[in-house]
């Protein structure tokens, strides 16, 4: 850390390393990030992970991507960047001509500003002509936006995180907080410690928050919705159901309620292997507390029945009446920065800004119409439907924004067949990544500390950034890298700054309406966004957001994943986060501070199955599926239970995507990346 007198330049800004949107004040000098301070503001309020205090840096890294590159031969080659658009302007504008605007696809970032993300939608359906709009959301939010849609009228999380630290009663359900959102972790942490709430765990892993429950479930991995009916029908049977709340506010109880049948304790045993005490035992804690809320993530989503588990989990808040309420709701925690912002700026195939269906006619009239250009009417593609098309050869080109999809998406082989199917593939990102290698075009773009915008965190809140550095080299911000491609298109976004981008927004998206630079303080402001410029804390205080105003109950029945453990590949393949990094690692990599903490991949294997194996820890071993292998260091752990191993999402050389051949949610188009199979082998010495 830098003397504070020293620096030249000191901007309050907001860390872009996960969806909690932590306030932090960059301290620059040299134009190099020299201190990172955290602000007294809500939502983080003094607090900041590793990531956030020494891990940003990665915006000094010599790796910047500086200038355009084009591929020639096996080479990139610089080029200005009136030459870059030129080709841009040429590829797109043949492929358009010969096969259609639907034979182009983009791909969204979630580190783009709300701004860029809204610009980047609106190129994708004016200057192109097509909705084939998606984004990394795909991976993992879209089952949580949907069932929560469908349950309340809104698919956001529903309260704050600050109001976590005031429940009576927390149950964590398929979320490694302190991993992946280690500052959210801590309110719940100080409910335990300072104010005596209950913590329920429900998860096969042992994870760091395990040591704080007061009860730690461990269910058989994918049995999360059975365990959750089964929760529900214990609450029946001894009467701790909110019957008021029940029938005042929601719509299909009755039906619902026989469904649960199904589901006694006994049975629900039998399909999750959790005792029948302890299953009453979790029932009773979470519905007896006054104030009960549940926090989830990836862990829920990314299964066979993703969208299912979520709506599990709405019809337990509804029936013990924990919704609407300070301190209870269903509270996802979204990976990447601007998740949210991303899905309310319209970058999805099947809505507009605003999560318009673009099915409504009159709307998407409207939208022509102040757009001055008639647009496609035809839900676009997936960005799970890209890869199938692109690999199959209809998708001819993509354009893909700060998305590493080599590495993210779940089976690398087909990635990497469907990226060298593509007849053109321009890449923006501030780095060289596995995907950049396989662009015709490279893009150099800015990192969220050189440019102005606003990012929407997990909890709804709008937040401004501020410029704290110059951009290096010929580097752009996405948004006038999307501005000068839509240019050379013929279809000229013209605007001075984003703020102008945001004033747009707010004219034609009802969430934003009335949000201005001017009015953003600190602590920015959540929506849905009332008179007199008031943000809503904590959604449903009067009514649901369905049409008439109740929230609606829904059978969902739980199957067995058909994702099995075979006599070829015995072990359950289960992934996810490290503290240290994020996603695929290309910008947290950068960062010496994080690197120097954990660098390599590692498989978790349980101690039972490494004797078994003649493995010892810290030993290379090789681990492989249907589709590929990896070598990778063994990690002895009691955290995963026998026949389950555990390896972290971000490192290349191991990618998890080399060997995760995943199956469907079938409701969100989301990888039931939680679930694969392999086997785990010791390397022979000859
Ligand atoms: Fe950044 Fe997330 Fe850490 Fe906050 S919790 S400092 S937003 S990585």
């Amino acid at each position: 850390l830098a003397r504070k007198w020293e620096a030249e330049n000191v901007v309050n800004t907001i860390c872009s390393n996960c969806g909690t949107g932590c306030n932090i004040r960059a301290y620059v000098q040299n134009n190099r990030l020299t201190r990172v301070e955290s602000v007294v503001t809500d939502p983080n309020n003094g607090s900041l992970c590793i990531k956030g205090r020494f891990g940003n840096t990665y915006v000094d890294s010599t790796d910047r991507l500086l200038y355009p590159m084009m591929k020639r031969g096996d080479e990139f080659v610089p080029v200005t960047w009136d030459k870059a658009l030129d080709i841009i302007s040429s590829k797109l504008s043949s492929i358009k001509e010969e096969f259609g605007p639907d034979a182009i696809a983009g791909v969204a970032s979630a580190k783009s500003t709300n701004e860029e993300s809204y610009l980047f939608q609106k190129f994708m359906r004016t200057a192109i002509g097509t909705n084939n709009i998606d984004s990394s959301t795909r991976l993992c939010d879209i089952p949580s936006a949907k069932a929560l849609e469908e349950a309340f009228g809104c698919g956001a999380m529903t309260n704050s995180i600050t109001e976590l630290e005031y429940a009576d009663c927390i149950l964590v359900i398929g979320s490694n907080t302190t991993a992946s959102h280690p500052v959210v972790a801590q309110y719940i942490k100080k409910a335990v410690r300072q104010h005596g709430a209950d913590l329920i765990v429900i998860d096969p892993k042992e994870i760091e928050l395990t040591k704080w429950a007061t009860k730690w479930i461990r269910p058989k991995n994918g049995s999360d919705l059975a365990v959750i009916n089964g929760m529900m029908n214990v609450i029946k049977e001894s009467g701790l159901e909110d019957q008021e709340f029940i029938d005042s506010k929601t719509e299909g109880y009755a039906d619902f309620i026989d469904s649960l049948s199904e589901y006694t304790p006994e049975k629900v045993s039998e399909m999750s292997e959790v005792p029948v005490e302890e299953l009453e035992e979790t029932a009773k804690l979470f519905a007896g507390a006054e104030k009960s809320s549940i926090v989830f993530a990836t862990g829920m989503t990314q299964q066979e029945n993703g969208t299912d588990n979520v709506r599990a989990l709405a019809n337990l808040s509804l029936m013990t009446g924990n919704i609407g309420k300070e301190s209870t709701g269903l509270n996802q925690l979204q990976g990447q920065n601007n998740i949210q912002g991303i899905n309310d700026m319209g970058a999805l195939p099947d809505h507009l800004p605003g999560y318009i269906n673009i099915s409504k006619q009159e709307v998407l009239s409207t939208f022509s119409n102040k757009w001055d250009i008639k647009l496609p009417e035809e839900p676009g593609l997936t960005l799970i439907d890209m890869m199938d098309e692109a690999a199959a050869g209809n998708l001819k080109s993509m354009i893909v924004m700060g998305s590493n999809l080599l590495l993210s998406e779940p089976n690398r082989v087909k990635t990497e067949m469907a990226l060298d199917n593509l007849d053109f593939l321009v890449v923006v990102d501030p780095f060289m990544t596995e995907t950049a290698e396989k662009a015709d075009l490279i893009l150099p773009a800015a990192i969220s500390l050189e440019k102005e915008g606003t990012f929407t965190n997990t909890e709804r809140r709008i937040q401004k950034l501020s410029q704290a550095m110059n951009k290096p080299g010929k580097v752009k911000a996405d948004w006038e890298i999307i501005a000068a491609m839509s240019k050379a298109l013929g279809y000229p976004l013209n605007y001075n700054a984003p703020e102008n981008i945001m004033d747009e927004i707010a004219s034609v998206t009802p969430l934003y309406r009335g949000v201005s630079y001017r009015k953003l303080g600190l602590e920015g402001i959540q929506w849905p966004i009332k008179d007199g410029f008031e943000g809503t804390p904590y959604l449903y205080k009067d009514r649901f957001l369905t049409e008439n105003g109740k929230a609606k109950f829904k059978t969902v029945n739980y199957k067995e994943p058909e994702v099995q453990p075979t006599k070829d590949f015995p072990y359950l393949l289960l992934t996810g986060r490290s503290l240290f990094h994020v996603r695929t690692g290309s910008m947290t990599r950068k960062s010496e501070v994080l690197k120097a903490q954990v660098n390599t991949a590692y498989l978790e294997i349980n101690p039972e199955d490494a004797e078994r194996l003649d493995i010892s820890d810290n030993e290379d071993i090789k681990v492989s599926s249907k589709i590929g292998e990896i070598v990778v260091k063994a990690k002895l752990s009691h955290k995963v239970k026998p026949g389950s191993v555990f390896l972290p999402i971000h490192f290349s050389e191991s990618a998890a995507n080399k060997l995760t051949d995943v199956k469907f949610d079938k409701k969100s188009g989301t990888p039931a990346l939680k679930r694969a199979i392999c086997q785990v082998e010791k390397i022979s010495e000859e």
